[in-house]
């Protein structure tokens, strides 16, 4: 397993930050669920890691092995909670870490406080245009980004961190999830979570998808996933794209409310960007009838608040 060029690599494997897995599962009482006869779990991934927290854990934990001690390089918007999750990691294991940032460092300074904490847990920030970021998976750009970064030897990992060794990383997720409830629901950004967790479940239980970014692209890519990691689709799964609230990182005051409630009946602190409208969806979802009298539905928590308060987005 050691290659003899890279010292350490069982010191770095992340097994030694002692995750908590598998993660809590609770039951919540909610008369919004139990009026129409379904019973809400808690999934807490949120538990797993207090910096490299929730999904962000399952989907980085076997890149970091694969890694084997070369830095890291990765790419978010400047809200990413992947680009902190991977800081963190950084830091904890004492890698180097390149945060690869959509946008101008110009419109990024001074850093908002989701970099800020990147750079202070020694992530290198490189910024790039949005035009160019656009095209970072095209292979010449790629390698113009990683040569102007003074990347060209790290470990890349995919924005959002979703490649084939994520979606194997939440395979847990499902498997843990097994024989405790007929439908799990999980917030999307890439779509790489609910391509493990919908594998790893059993035959008799579905996974349903909020994504929080506007368009229509998440289930090809969700698929898309699937076929790269499993070669072929896995698991019943489908998503409910009406829950977005205007695009990724917008939190209307609605929403902020919806949360705050929760909050307060639950003592859950949630994460606005996806948690609240995963929650928020499955509300709705129920009060529509569309969860079935009698079903267990999980939601996956799938991370916390950064900072405390909600992004201000105008
Ligand atoms: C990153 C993230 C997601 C989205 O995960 P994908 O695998 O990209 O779909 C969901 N919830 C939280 C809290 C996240 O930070």
């Amino acid at each position: 397993m050691t290659s003899p060029d890279v010292p350490h690599t069982e010191a770095l494997d992340p097994a030694v930050l002692h995750p908590r897995l598998p993660s809590p599962l609770e039951e919540v009482a909610d008369e919004r669920f139990a009026r129409h006869g379904v019973r809400l779990l808690l999934k807490r991934d949120d538990l797993i890691h207090p910096d490299l927290v929730g999904n962000k854990w399952r989907k980085l934990a076997p890149n970091l092995r694969a890694a084997a001690g070369r830095p890291l390089v990765t790419f978010g918007g400047a809200h990413s909670n992947h680009l902190r999750a991977t800081a963190a990691a950084g830091r904890l294991l004492g890698l180097g870490t390149i945060g690869v940032v959509r946008g101008d460092e110009l419109a990024h300074r001074p850093l908002n406080p989701s970099l800020a904490r990147c750079a202070a847990d020694g992530m290198r920030l490189h910024f790039v245009d949005r035009s160019t970021y656009r095209r970072k998976s095209e292979p010449e750009t790629l390698a113009a980004i990683l040569r102007a970064a003074d990347a060209a030897e790290a470990y890349v990992v995919p924005e959002g961190g979703s490649n084939s060794l994520a979606v194997h990383g939440c395979l847990a997720l499902g498997e843990e999830l097994r024989g405790r409830a007929d439908v799990v629901a999980v917030a999307c950004g890439t779509g790489g979570t609910l391509a493990g967790l919908a594998a790893g479940l059993a035959q008799d239980q579905r996974a349903l998808g909020i994504p929080v970014l506007k368009g229509d692209f998440l289930a090809a890519d969700t698929a898309e996933l699937q076929q790269r990691t499993f070669g072929a689709r896995r698991g019943t799964w489908s998503l409910d794209t009406r829950f977005h609230f205007g695009g990724y990182a917008r939190v209307p005051d609605e929403l902020g409310a919806f949360a705050a409630d929760f909050e307060s009946r639950h003592g859950l602190p949630v994460e606005h960007l996806y948690v609240a409208k995963l929650l928020y969806g499955l509300v709705v979802l129920t009060e529509e009838g569309a969860i079935p009298p009698g079903t267990v539905l999980a939601a996956v928590i799938t991370g916390s608040p950064f900072p405390s308060a909600p992004p201000r987005v105008p």
